[in-house]
């Protein structure tokens, strides 16, 4: 263990999602060795992202500003809204470009082994959205795991009185897995494949 500063800065990398206390180390170690400049870049990186990004008050994407980028772009259709777990699924949704509806991001998947209800998620919002929107076709694209799967049945459930067609990504994914780790191709083909979910 060290003295201080570098102590509380391996502690901090190591509460860093995927990096372990060995990475941490690491990490620490080369910021102490590296330029001020690289390490200010950094900073700043770390700062901006704190001051500038939000979510969007419509969809929970990230944003800078009040509205991301999607939400603000009137050449897409708001008849079809795809719900995601996170953020970083939205990208990978948007590389297939297989999509031109709007996004809803819960911000995580039911898990009860985590403590995490449906309360705990946006999904208020979303029945708020679907109540005052034009939505007729609700995919719900969750990740191909336990917690994603628990998310889309509940989902479908809530939402079958109000008539929407309701589909989830087709099989082809690989099950157990995490959105974003899917390729292109692969992710682009299950959205093609959507099924309909009869709740
Ligand atoms: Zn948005």
């Amino acid at each position: 263990m060290y003295e201080g500063a570098v102590q509380d800065l391996i502690d901090e990398l190591g509460r860093l999602p995927g990096v372990g206390p060995k990475s941490a180390q690491r990490i620490a170690f080369h910021l102490l060795s590296a330029e001020s400049t690289d390490v200010g870049r950094l900073v700043s990186a770390l700062t901006r992202v704190q001051e500038e990004v939000r979510f969007c008050v419509t969809c929970y994407n990230v944003a800078e500003g009040e509205q991301c980028r999607i939400c603000r772009d009137p050449r897409r259709s708001d008849e079809v809204l795809c719900v995601v777990e996170e953020p970083k699924d939205v990208v990978a949704i948007e590389r297939t470009r297989e999509f031109r509806g709007r996004y809803h991001v819960l911000g995580g998947a039911i898990s009860p082994i985590d403590g995490v209800g449906p309360d705990d998620l946006r999904v208020k919002e979303l029945m708020t959205r679907l109540m005052n929107g034009a939505v007729t076709e609700l995919i719900i694209a969750t990740d191909p795991n336990l917690e994603g799967e628990a998310t889309a049945a509940y989902l479908a459930r809530l939402v079958s009185p109000m008539g929407l067609a309701v589909s989830r990504l087709a099989s082809g994914l690989p099950v157990g897995g995490d959105l974003e780790y899917a390729d292109e191709v692969t992710l682009g083909r299950a959205f093609e494949g959507r099924r309909r979910i009869d709740a």
